[in-house]
């Protein structure tokens, strides 16, 4: 053990080091989970070296990009964090429309890049979120109904096995891994590079938002306001991805819009004509911004000295009897809800052509709470999960990366029993050992309980 520094090359991190606990701190400040080495990789062969040099001492892997996982699963406790913050940058080459970005870049450094030759594509909707984390779980993001996931625009991915072999993985070279690094997360190896396609995007976007306020009095008149704007999403441009929140006090429904703003003031006056039929008592912000503000105007409210817990769900349909029990909202404690649409090119693609599997999703719901205090974290847990359970029996699945301590169960409600079984299949072929485990994980046959 004593030959960590020299065994793994690059930057071998232990207790005490300068940079330790940075490394070992989270976004969701209840982690406090304290690894054997953190290696801070700088390249595919380090990588190697270190799953090779943490097999050889029985030594847990974590491997840590954006460090945005809601329970913390890029920390180790005891075993070795593959940190690969040094494999942070992005190559844009604006001809081809293509970008090649490391296995430990944040979101923010790949929409500059493209941003700065008028591409993009669809990432998610907080700047220090990693690529690793939410390309390789699906990749939700405000360019999703126009381009697809951030998954459905890999090209190639560049991957350390469990054997630390490194591979360029193709649809050509091992579509098995292909098919499942495409939403299956991180249990097929380590991917130190993202090859993506990127898109012409302009730039220009709007946020558009109908807000009412909520009190025991006005339930009736939000819920069917909430009925109207969920209407009106089924036939929405694929310009426009409707959103809502709620949270105490407050229902905003609207749509965010990414493309040219005359249409997206066009389609903002003709969804406030609509809810003014059912319920005129709103407040209209309509706020022009670029894509690059859209993309990190919720990086303070979702900053790091949190404590959090997260649940989710995916709707197929968002019937009226879900919209009555989001917005029933009895007790203390309860979390915020949003609600993002889904549809448009995500569900072009066909669900068996990624491991991604719920294409038919209309909305993803989360709920999140978020407090400082450690002797809150017992009541304002049990508010989520009293919040989210009034919600399960309407789900038609979740989403992989918004799953929290829902364990097996939640793995099977992300992927369903037929990607569950290729998935176990391809992690049979590539990670019997299930050495990449601290993950929402796809366990071995072998080691099925
Ligand atoms: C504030 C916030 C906003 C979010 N917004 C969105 C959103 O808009 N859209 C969306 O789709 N999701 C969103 N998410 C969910 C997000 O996709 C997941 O939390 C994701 O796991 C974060 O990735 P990360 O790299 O930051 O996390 P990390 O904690 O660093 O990694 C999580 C796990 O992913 C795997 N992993 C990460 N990088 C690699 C890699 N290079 N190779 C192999 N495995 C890897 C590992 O298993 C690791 O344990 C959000 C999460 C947060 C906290």
């Amino acid at each position: 053990m004593a030959s960590a520094r020299e065994s793994v090359g690059g930057v071998v991190l232990e207790p005490g080091d300068e940079g330790f606990d940075e490394a070992r701190r989270v976004w969701n400040a209840m982690i406090d989970r304290t690894p054997r080495y953190v290696a801070r990789c700088a390249s595919a062969p380090e990588v190697a070296e270190a799953i090779r040099f943490a097999r050889r001492n029985g030594l847990e892997i974590g491997v840590r990009c954006g460090g945005h996982s809601i329970v913390g699963h890029a920390v180790p406790d005891g075993g070795l964090m593959i940190d690969l913050r040094p494999m942070g940058a992005v190559e844009v080459d604006a001809s081809a429309r293509r970008a090649r970005v490391q296995g430990g870049a944040l979101l923010g450094a790949l929409d500059r890049a493209a941003q700065a030759h008028g591409l993009a594509v669809t990432a998610g909707n907080v700047s220090h979120t990693g690529i690793g984390g939410l390309a390789l779980g699906g990749g939700m993001g405000w360019l999703a109904r126009q381009h697809g996931l951030t998954c459905d625009n890999v090209l190639s991915f560049e991957l350390v096995t469990a054997e630390g072999e490194i591979l360029r993985v193709d649809a050509d070279s091992h579509p098995d891994l292909f098919w499942a690094l495409r939403g299956g997360g991180g249990n097929f190896g380590v991917v130190t590079e993202f090859e993506l396609a990127l898109h012409p995007v302009p730039g220009d976007v709007l946020s558009v938002e109908f807000v009412y306020p909520v009190a025991s009095g006005t339930v009736s008149s939000v819920a069917a306001a909430m009925r109207r704007w969920r209407d009106e999403s089924a036939a929405a441009d694929r310009r426009a991805t409707y959103n809502a929140t709620i949270s105490d006090g407050t229902l905003s429904l609207g749509f965010v819009w990414v493309g040219d703003p005359v249409d997206g003031e066009v389609a903002a006056a003709e969804l406030a004509t609509s809810l003014a039929e059912v319920a005129p008592d709103f407040e209209r912000v309509v706020v022009p911004m670029t894509y690059l503000e859209l993309q990190t105007r919720e990086d303070d409210i979702e900053g790091h000295a949190w404590r959090r817990y997260w649940k989710g769900h995916y709707f197929s349909q968002l019937g009226d009897e879900v919209i009555d029990a989001l917005l029933a909202r009895d007790g203390d404690d309860l979390p915020n809800v949003s609600l993002q649409a889904y549809g448009g090119a995500i569900a072009d693609v066909a669900p068996e052509a990624t491991a991604f599997a719920r294409r038919d999703t209309a909305f993803e719901f989360v709920c999140a709470s978020k407090w400082l205090d450690a002797s809150d974290d017992e009541r304002r847990i049990a508010g989520a999960r009293r919040h989210a359970a009034t919600l399960e029996p309407f789900a038609s699945g979740a989403y992989v990366n918004a799953l929290s301590d829902d364990g097996a169960a939640g793995v099977r409600r992300a992927y369903g029993e037929d990607h569950l079984a290729r998935l176990t299949a391809v992690k049979d072929a590539w990670d019997p050992g299930n050495v990449f485990r601290l993950n929402q994980n796809i366990v071995p046959s072998a080691l099925a309980p």
